[in-house]
């Protein structure tokens, strides 16, 4: 069983999943690097997966592979749990952690990562991403469908064999509410002042994609080191049309997004960079939401200080990250 827990006063979630837990002295432990030989998620070994959801492929020659995560971070049986968040005093704010959580494997070949692949393979994989995302949103409790990669052992993953998840739960984050809401505000105020776009989204990358911190940009897509980057060399992929969610783009635009995405990887693995994406997408209503994909390379550590003030130190300009991925 897993439970979502807010804090006492804050509008923040975790998830408390105990049946994933550790011992702390098991924390220490990182070094599992698993080899074809043993890996689950090679061919060969499909029987040592959960049962398998979806696949790119035929039978017995399969490109991409959709399973339930064996850990999951929710509950996928619904009739035991209660989704509904209630507060049970003045301060304990809880629900069960329903909903599914995924693995996507992203190649059949142990050897290669994303970035090996070929664009029109990654596209395959942002189709699946969009595939289990409308069949996920459509469960019921289902409030958010997050898809997110984890690369490396410093981004969160021991496995070496390319893979992302989907988590789709019954809470829409925080984060995903404070830019809707920030994003809402913006349109009522450029409505107002009859100021074109009324997205802001729309408006900021229109900006930064004539500025120093532009890295890429495609005919569908522009990709920019934030101007408040959190991590050394974070980047952000806009659509340049106004699209609530993925699920929305056309295939030029997906191609344009992977292209974009995989120039960025390249660059990355220069120095075997750790790193996690993640799609975010808007809960519905056109003027709430652009989508985009934040990319966070894993270089450096949160520490005291970014925990205590949630002010994080970054020690690499955007603008210097920026000029790295052009050169
Ligand atoms: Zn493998
Ligand atoms: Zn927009």
């Amino acid at each position: 069983m897993t439970e979502l827990r807010k804090d006492y006063l804050l509008e923040r979630y975790v998830i408390i999943a105990a049946g994933r837990g550790k011992r702390p002295h098991q924390f220490t432990d990182e070094k599992k690097e698993t080899s074809a030989k043993k890996c689950f998620f090679c061919p060969g070994s499909e029987d040592q997966t959960p049962k398998e959801i979806y696949r790119v492929g035929s039978a017995n020659d399969w490109k991409i592979r959709v399973f339930p995560n064996k850990f999951a971070a929710v509950n996928e049986n619904r009739d035991k749990n209660d989704a509904e968040i209630k507060t049970h005093n003045e301060f304990f704010t809880f629900a069960e952690g329903v909903g599914n959580h995924e693995v996507v494997v992203e190649t059949p070949d142990h050897e290669k990562q994303l970035v090996d692949l070929d664009v029109d393979e990654m596209v395959d994989v942002f189709k699946t991403y969009i595939l289990r995302i409308k069949e996920l949103e459509q469960k019921k409790d289902v409030k958010y469908v997050l898809v997110f990669k984890n690369h490396g052992k410093d981004a969160g993953t021991s496995l070496v064999h390319s893979h992302s998840q989907i988590v789709a739960y019954n809470l829409v984050p925080t984060i995903i509410q404070q830019k809707e809401k920030a994003i809402a505000k913006y349109a009522e105020k450029a409505a107002n002042n009859n100021s074109e776009p009324h997205c802001a989204y729309c408006k900021i990358l229109n900006i930064e994609k004539t500025s120093d911190r532009k890295v890429f940009e495609n005919n569908n897509f522009v990709c920019f080191t934030p101007y408040a980057s959190r991590m050394p060399y974070e980047v952000l992929f806009f659509p340049k049309r106004h699209v609530v969610s993925v699920k929305y783009l056309n295939d030029g635009e997906l191609y344009d997004l992977c292209d974009l995405l995989k120039k960025v990887l390249v660059k990355l693995k220069e120095f075997n960079a750790s790193y996690n994406f993640y799609l975010h997408n808007g809960t519905g209503k056109e003027h709430q939401f652009h989508f985009h994909v934040e990319l966070l390379p894993r270089i450096t550590k949160w520490a005291g200080f970014e925990l205590g003030s949630e002010t994080i130190i970054n020690t690499t300009s955007p603008e210097d990250a920026a000029l790295f991925y052009r050169e």
